[in-house]
């Protein structure tokens, strides 16, 4: 039962993830290219078959070597030698690659159904049930409050797959606001885009089965880490008693002298540990090659990342998987020593799936948290997604600059003749005035 849950939320993702990313571009897109028309070959319209007896031209008789027949078949076996010739494919999206992404998606799937404890679980689902059957209490009480178990636990794990999409396409952009630009002649401000660097940041990849298979795979895998991450703040004594879920004191004062300093400092901790291990499983995979080639290159298809959750989840699952489960390891690593806040790792975790987001967005993003310091900026991520070699932590550039592998963003001068001719226009026109 539970398995086609998961089958049919895997086809029907796939489905509205090639809605929202114009993937029926990429079928129209292929279907010219078969036609030999994206490929710049040109395009033949007789049929292969129609000098099938002098498919090759050097086989022709004597009698036969009329010039134009000549050129017709030579033409005709021209293109049957071009359609013949297997289509090179990228190497991350050979068998292997591919093999061991998806084996590391369902080996996530599976340790969460092994290593969740059952019963645990099916208290949480009916603790969820029961709040939502009881704010607000209508005339379906009592059959709603009845239902099975099983249902139960699928409206939870559903209830948090659709609250995280959610979150992830409305909430999260509109947290960060994008930077405006300054006003124009009419007083108006728009969004402003990281800068394209050159003409290939406008040639995007175009989603294919394997990008959709992927992010339908690492987004199933999304609840199970949810709840594990709930498990872990239960076992530092997190329970379900107001004032929310009693993560916060509840007197004010103590709210700004304890919590918020407390606050800083772990989370600074929790980052600063987590972005350390990443920044080196990151540069791992980028400097010892079959590493780039099994499981990150993927991630890499576009110099220009821009659509925002589609390209957070268009990765490789055994690296969004590391990388998503490294962030638990980091709290529970602490919660053992004794270092466990529980306000500390809700924001931890949070901003983690927060900025993911953010820095595959075109739009311009900087946070501050209203100090001089910035502590992310969106383009670093795109240098890194131009350059490859350079800017390996997930969202500061702390380790980066300690390391010595941070670049600064700098779009490059080269201007197209055209915008170098209307530039010196455009200075001909100011100096006459
Ligand atoms: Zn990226
Ligand atoms: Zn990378």
């Amino acid at each position: 039962m539970l398995l086609i849950g998961a089958v049919l939320v895997l086809l029907t993702q796939s489905v509205v993830m090639g809605w929202i990313s114009g993937a029926p571009g990429t079928v129209r897109a292929t279907a010219r290219r078969h036609a030999g028309a994206a490929t710049g070959r040109p395009n033949f319209h007789l049929p292969l078959d129609r000098h099938k007896r002098f498919a090759d031209p050097r086989m022709m008789s004597r009698s036969s070597k009329d010039p134009a027949m000549v050129a017709e078949i030579a033409h005709d076996f021209a293109r049957q030698a071009v359609l013949r010739r297997p289509a090179k494919r990228e190497s991350h999206l050979q068998a292997g690659p591919v093999a061991l992404a998806w084996a590391s998606g369902l080996f996530t799937l599976g340790c969460q159904a092994i290593f969740t404890d059952k019963e645990l679980l099916a208290a949480d689902a009916n603790f969820v049930w029961t709040f939502l059957c009881e704010h607000p209490r209508t005339d379906l009480y009592e059959v709603l409050i009845n239902i099975d178990p099983a249902a139960q636990l699928a409206f939870f794990f559903g209830f948090i797959y659709v609250s995280m999409y959610m979150f992830s396409l409305a909430a999260m952009p509109a947290t960060f606001p994008a930077l405006q630009s300054e006003p124009d002649a009419d007083g108006k401000r728009t969004a402003l885009q990281v800068p394209r660097r050159s003409s290939r940041d406008y040639k995007q990849h175009s989603l294919n089965t394997i990008d959709l298979s992927y992010m339908g795979l690492n987004s199933l895998c999304m609840p199970g880490l949810v709840y594990h991450f709930v498990c872990i703040l239960r076992s530092w004594g997190m329970t379900s008693d107001p004032p929310l879920f009693n993560i916060y004191p509840s007197e004010p004062m103590a709210l700004l002298t304890e919590t918020v300093p407390q606050l800083i400092g772990y989370v600074s901790l929790y980052m600063l540990t987590y972005e350390f291990i990443y920044y080196w499983w990151h540069r791992a995979m980028h400097e010892v090659p079959i590493m780039y080639k099994f499981i990150h290159k993927h991630h890499h298809q576009q110099t220009y990342p821009d659509r925002a959750l589609v390209d957070t989840l268009n990765t490789g699952c055994l690296e969004s998987q590391f990388g998503l489960y490294l962030q638990l390891a980091v709290l529970w690593g602490y919660g053992q020593v004794g270092f466990g806040c529980l306000p500390a790792a809700v924001w931890f975790f949070s901003f983690c799936g927060w900025l993911s987001v953010l820095e595959h967005d075109k739009f311009e993003r900087s946070v501050t948290f209203g100090t001089p310091l910035e502590f992310f900026r969106a383009d670093d991520h795109h240098m890194h997604h131009s350059f490859v070699k350079c800017n390996y932590c997930p969202y500061s550039t702390v380790w980066d600059r300690v390391f010595g592998t941070f670049k600064p963003f700098a779009v490059k001068a080269t201007p197209t003749p055209k915008a170098a001719a209307a530039a010196a226009v455009g200075g001909e026109a100011s100096a006459a005035a």
